[in-house]
């Protein structure tokens, strides 16, 4: 035949398929040839050839039709580039006209013949010839008279006696194939998928193996191991007397695969079939390196193999089908690394929605902290409380949280506001507690006096009504989908041990707490690189010191206040340099945002006044006479340890004594890095070196012990990046905080912006929230220019980024490119950033 036009191919051992593109099925299928496995008679045709078709311009049909056996019946399949694009359904039967529905009667029955009849004249009809579904779809298979129903309908509809010439039906049905590929809607639905715009088609033309007769006859898919779990699993049916995919709507009269105390099964009514079957799927997958489904027709007994695919697998499914490839040899470690979407995994960190479960969204807002929880509305921290005291699961609402939300967020099982973004309070800590969070769900109606919520859907949601948040998608669902559970099970711990052993950059985790450190350690992180240390008077009993510190206007007040919080940072750094024992630990100094720290309801203010023995009104107006016009650019960081020095005293005395506290004998010494926030001039890391080198000289002598420590810059304003040069000979490490320098370089800010951010990426204003991906474009413009002078001037600084930015796979990839040491992220982000890490590096 013509078929030694590349562009239209008979599948053989030998015959290389090379140049011109065929699409995933043909590649397949001849893969399946060479393993010489049963594979029927397959001619494929290229995606040129199936674009002229669709123009008119039709490859040699007779030649085409000469490839195959006379009087065997063909079927035409997609072979598109990736399988999930979709493409016409498969057409199978062509061929089958009066004669042969005669010859055929003879050779394998008269009901058998009429069943193969009628079923390609419906799918003639309904896709070929374009006929209207219902006439045809419920004409049943009852032998002779549904075909002469079916037959009867074609000809009243299309006006025409049913095409008999096989080489006329192979020509329309490549023809309407070819045309549906084309198709408008089906060109945006593949693009939805992540088509490109001139993705081809091509199809393979295959001889039909019949799946209906005398003997043992029938069709069914079959895999080796279950799509959900990726365990080994045989998993699939098989049905008698049918054809292609018929056996997975067969209902009842589908059979198990194998024995199933359920009911019967093909192992029992063709064991010999059964045992071919087996021995094929794993001779495949050995071949073909992964996890195939394969579509099998029976035909007398003996197995026909008409294709494979690959296994469509949950996210835990897909590690541990890569993890058991690895480990019998099949594919080496890297390969099962680089399977593994960096992204996917965090889905198996958390709870999840059930892929399968029915969604009734209600709200959307950013997705700042992933998994998935059901619980009853909660207004504030208290009903929290007092809701997870009655053993009651609650969903935290708040228009945004403060320091007194706390408390009930540790209650809570998900956090959902209206406000926020990516680094808003809500969002850092929903992170750190591997708490679901949903923020900035601005388009919900909250409203807090009335304690209601309206959906999106108008509904009105009240306090004690059930939801569940999805912080992997940013989701709020009505009522309480079936879930699946986390799976850090042995296959994920294999693989993460593989992705270290891969990548070359390292991973810390922001981690503020003792319980933050204990998650870190558990996710391997190499350490802390950032204790945001006013985190941890986040507490309801500590927040009080903290604020008579922050409101103490006298040297004897602040004295006092700085009293009480000694003891207590002394014992939280020295719990995390034991719980991360050997691993560096970096502590930042006091950063607080004001007005996340200063009361701002009726009771916080009543209890200040209590703590500090004064009237209410005194304290108001102190609080009011503090209060910032931009709280986010006044007071904070540094600039504190600048203005009221003390604090930064007692927080490296508490961090040097800690050390001395923590170094046990023979242990490796504690070494800890004390990190200096919101720096944007070289003398002021002077100033603050002096006043800590001058603790520790007064520690050392105090203990008669040596003490080492590394001093470093939080680089997070434009102007520090900008004089690196300058700041960098007099610091051991820069670590970049991309979080407010992603809000001082837009001038954007972090806490407002998650209410237009939806407006402004849909409106392509940005690609991405800011936030959440780093901007390269600017802010890592700034970045990388702080790098390479802070290097200049300082080749041994130690360079990072702590930042949200630290787990996102497209800004470790820059932080990696800029020759950064390492990055830091929330510690449940930590197994994403060790796996991107692995990929970029391999
Ligand atoms: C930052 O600004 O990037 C950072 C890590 O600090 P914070 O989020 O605490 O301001
Ligand atoms: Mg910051």
């Amino acid at each position: 035949p013509d078929i030694q036009n590349p562009h239209v191919t008979l599948i053989t051992q030998d015959a290389p398929m090379s140049t011109p593109t065929h699409g995933g099925r043909a590649k397949c299928l001849q893969r399946l040839v060479r393993l010489n496995l049963p594979v029927p008679r397959t001619v494929a045709l290229s995606f040129d050839a199936v674009h002229r078709i669709a123009a008119g311009r039709f490859p040699d049909m007779d030649a085409l039709i000469a490839a195959f056996d006379p009087g065997a019946l063909l079927c035409v399949r997609p072979s598109s580039e990736d399988p999930d694009w979709g493409g016409p359904g498969a057409i199978l039967n062509i061929g089958m006209n009066d004669a042969r529905f005669v010859d055929m009667s003879d050779e394998i029955g008269k009901e058998a013949a009429a069943g193969l009849y009628l079923r390609f004249v419906q799918a003639y009809a309904i896709h070929v010839a374009r006929l209207d579904p219902d006439l045809f779809d419920e004409i049943e298979d009852n032998g002779t008279a549904g075909l002469s129903a079916a037959l009867r309908a074609y000809e009243e509809e299309a006006e025409e006696q049913f095409p008999q010439d096989p080489a006329r039906q192979l020509r329309e049905v490549l023809r309407s194939m070819a045309r549906a590929w084309e198709g408008t809607s089906a060109r945006l639905l593949r693009q939805a998928k992540g088509a490109p715009v001139d993705a081809g088609l091509g199809l393979v033309v295959q001889e039909m193996a019949l799946g209906l007769g005398h003997g043992e006859c029938g069709s069914g898919v079959l895999q080796l191991v279950n799509s959900d779990t990726g365990k080994r699993q045989l998993t699939g049916r098989y049905l008698s007397q049918s054809q292609g995919r018929e056996a997975l709507q067969g209902g009842a009269a589908s059979l198990y695969l194998e024995r199933d105390p359920r009911g019967p099964s093909l192992e029992e009514l063709a064991p010999k079939a059964f045992a071919d079957l087996k021995a094929q799927a794993d001779l495949m997958r050995r071949k073909l390196r992964a996890e195939m489904q394969i579509e099998f027709t029976i035909e007398d007994g003996e197995v026909h193999i008409l294709d494979g695919v690959r296994v469509k697998a949950s996210s835990r499914a897909a590690l541990r089908i890569a993890v058991r490839l690895a480990q019998d040899g099949i594919i080496t470690p890297e390969d099962a690394v680089l399977r593994i979407e960096p992204r996917a995994i965090s889905e198996l960190l958390h709870r999840q929605v059930a892929p399968e479960a029915r969604r009734e969204v209600i709200g959307r807002g950013i997705a700042a902290s992933p998994g998935a929880a059901t619980g009853r509305i909660v207004f504030s921290a208290a009903e929290a409380q007092a809701s997870a005291a009655r053993n009651e699961p609650c969903i935290l609402v708040r228009r945004e949280t403060s320091p007194e939300d706390v408390r009930g967020m540790h209650a809570a099982v998900g956090v959902l506001t209206e406000r926020g973004g990516m680094t808003s309070h809500a969002a850092v800590i929903g992170r750190g507690l591997g708490l679901p969070c949903v923020v900035g769900a601005a388009r919900m109606n909250f409203n807090l006096q009335r304690k209601t919520i309206q959906g999106e859907d108008g509904r009105i949601y009240r306090e004690g009504d059930t939801v569940t948040l999805d912080g992997t998608s940013g989701q709020i669902l009505r009522g309480a989908p079936e879930m699946i559970e986390a799976a850090l099970d042995d296959a994920f711990n294999t693989l993460m041990g593989w992705a270290d052993e891969a990548r070359d950059i390292g991973i810390r985790a922001n981690a503020d707490t003792p319980a933050d450190a204990a998650t870190a350690r558990n996710f391997a992180a190499q350490g802390i690189g950032l204790c945001r240390t006013e985190h941890m008077f986040f507490e309801t009993d500590r927040i009080t010191p903290m604020r008579e510190m922050i409101f103490a206007d006298t040297v004897e007040d602040r004295q006092a206040a700085l009293a009480l919080l000694l003891p207590m940072q002394r014992n939280d750094f020295t719990e995390l340099f034991r719980i991360m024992e050997g691993l560096p630990v970096c502590i930042r100094l006091f950063d607080p945002p004001l007005h996340e720290f200063l009361p701002s309801d009726r009771a916080g203010l009543r209890d200040l006044a209590e703590a500090l023995d004064l009237p209410v009104s005194d304290v108001t107006r102190r609080v009011q006479a503090m209060g910032e016009y931009n709280p986010m650019l006044g007071l904070r960081g540094v600039r504190l340890g600048i203005t009221v020095p003390e604090i930064y005293d007692m927080q490296a005395r508490a961090i040097f004594e800690a050390t001395l506290d923590a170094s046990r004998e023979g242990a490796p010494p504690v070494v800890p890095e004390i990190m200096l926030p919101l720096v944007s001039a070289k003398r002021e890391v002077d100033l603050i070196r002096t006043r800590i080198e001058a603790v520790a000289a007064a520690v050392r002598t105090e203990r008669g012990r040596d003490i080492t420590y590394r001093l470093g810059v939080m680089v997070e304003t434009p102007r520090a990046c900008l004089r690196a040069d300058e700041i960098a000979p007099y610091s051991h490490f820069l670590s970049f905080g991309t979080n407010d320098l992603t809000q001082m370089t837009y001038g954007l800010s972090r806490d407002d912006a998650g209410r237009f951010m939806s407006d402004y990426v849909s409106q392509g204003v940005f690609n991405e929230d800011p936030f959440h991906v780093l901007d390269i474009d600017g802010v890592g413009e700034l970045v990388a220019t702080g790098v390479q002078r802070g290097r200049a001037t300082n080749p041994s600084v130690t360079l990072s980024i702590c930042g949200e930015h630290g787990g996102n796979p497209e800004s470790i990839a820059f932080c990696r490119s800029a020759g950064m040491d390492y990055v830091s992220c929330s510690p449940f982000r930590v197994p994403v950033a060790r796996l991107a890490a692995a990929h970029l590096a391999l």
